[in-house]
């Protein structure tokens, strides 16, 4: 038996018949975007390692353990971003696109994790990626929100919770640390090894553990809400003001506290009830501090991220599997002998529908298997180059779906003709 080389495990590869999932998510995305002002941006895979470690954080999952790092060829260590703020604050920082100004950016690609491949869950994935950077109030963080909703309406999809929190500020952050710190010490012996070591080092991502047999002890932990400074509650109540007025509904979760060190206030998450473990779709918050943290000045900020895969499993289970068709028209010759006449009406049809996908017929065989392989490319007409009808002039236009009546059509006319039959496009 031969042995296929396969890919690595984690690393998917993204079909021609799933494509169109994909790029229905990434067109809706750029769309709405660009409605609210964002602009895409686009930075580099790999970049030092030094840039996430200073922005995720050491003690975090992703830093500890996820991380694709090696060392290039004259020794320096770089990573394979595991995700895109980190990256995108570096750029506005290298680029001077921060100071003094405001930004709205978005950008889209894969991200690496060396994470446990399940559902939902791998090691190369894809993100959409939104951030305003340079704007503190909560009206920035509403924007936000009802740009993640937008999204989600446009593509029809509903059933996503979002979870609402505010972190407060590093001060009141620290404040509430030491809470915590004084009720899992008194509850060690319900931490699992990767929460001992957290109470030394990082005892807020206990609260992010997705270990069941630690959820009791989380539930009975001191709450932020009783922590928060004036100012972080203020921003907060103003947020949900807002969300209210603008009919989005939230559940508020005192326990949110995301994979990443570098949010403060405002953090949220848009979660499924249809991928297990993998609920979250989409993640986000302010991250005041991390400009700072990288070197710039104070920026205040705010970005979310979306899995792409999620959403497209998502998309699937609630929208159904939709039909994907390769071709809108499909031109075949009757015979060998039409195959020269055929590729030029092929190409006049192209010229007269340039959004339209017109499928040339390639690899002969009999006209029987022709209008076969015509049927299955999903188009709505089959043109057939040959016969009596070229002789004048014309060709056979066969409707595929419906009720299969099929006419002579001046070739000249045709792209006409097609035109307003077809569907729009886009
Ligand atoms: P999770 O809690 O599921 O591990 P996260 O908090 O690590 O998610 P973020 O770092 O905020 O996630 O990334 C934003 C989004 O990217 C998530 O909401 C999720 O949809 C997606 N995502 C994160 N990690 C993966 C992964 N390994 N495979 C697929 N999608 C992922
Ligand atoms: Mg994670």
């Amino acid at each position: 038996m031969s042995q296929h080389l396969q890919p690595l495990r984690g690393m998917n590869d993204i079909l021609p018949d799933d494509i169109h999932w994909w790029q229905w998510v990434e067109d809706t995305a750029r769309r709405v975007f660009a409605a609210y002002g964002y602009r895409e941006i686009r930075v580099p895979i790999l970049e030092r390692t030094e840039l996430f470690k200073r922005s995720i954080g050491e003690v975090t999952d992703i830093v500890e353990k996820e991380m694709y790092t090696f060392d290039d060829r004259s020794g320096d260590s770089v990573t394979m971003r595991p995700e895109a703020t980190a990256g995108i604050v570096r750029a506005g920082l290298s680029n001077g696109l921060l100071h003094n100004q405001q930004q709205r950016v978005w950008c889209t690609g894969p991200m690496f994790r060396y994470e446990r491949p399940q559902k939902g869950r791998f090691r190369q994935f894809h993100q959409l990626d939104v951030e305003a950077l340079g704007f503190d109030g909560p009206d920035i963080d509403a924007e936000m929100i009802l740009l993640s909703a937008r999204l989600w309406r446009e593509l029809g999809l509903d059933g996503l919770v979002l979870e609402l929190n505010s972190l407060g500020t590093p001060e009141s952050r620290a404040v509430y640390r030491e809470a915590l710190v004084e009720w899992f010490s008194r509850h060690r012996d319900a931490l699992d090894d990767d929460s001992l070591r957290r109470l030394e080092t990082n005892p807020l991502r206990i609260l992010d553990s997705k270990n069941p047999a630690m959820a009791e002890v989380i539930a009975g932990a001191p709450e932020f809400g009783d922590y928060l400074d004036d100012a972080s509650v203020e921003h907060f109540a103003a947020l949900r003001t807002m969300l209210d007025d603008a009919g989005i509904e939230y559940r508020l979760n005192p326990r949110l506290v995301r994979g990443l060190d570098y949010y403060s206030r405002t953090v949220f998450e848009w979660l499924t009830d249809r991928l297990g473990a993998q609920a979250a779709v989409c993640s986000g918050g302010r991250y005041d501090g991390l400009v700072t943290q990288l070197g710039g000045r104070p920026t205040p900020a705010i970005g979310w991220a979306l899995g792409i895969e999620r959403l497209v499993e998502v998309l699937r289970l609630s929208v159904g599997e939709r039909e994907a068709t390769v071709a809108d028209v499909y031109v075949l010759a009757a015979d060998d002998a039409r195959e020269r006449e055929t590729l030029k009406w092929t190409e006049a049809l192209r010229d007269t529908l340039p959004a339209h996908r017109v499928l040339m017929h390639c690899g002969g065989g009999s006209l029987k298997s022709r209008m076969k392989k015509a049927d299955r490319s999903g188009a709505a007409y089959a043109v057939i180059v040959g016969g009596d009808e070229l002789a004048r002039g014309e060709l056979s236009v066969k409707a595929l779906r419906g009720d299969g009546a099929q006419q002579a059509v001046a070739a000249d006319g045709l792209g006409a003709w097609l035109a307003s039959r077809l569907p729009a496009t886009g």
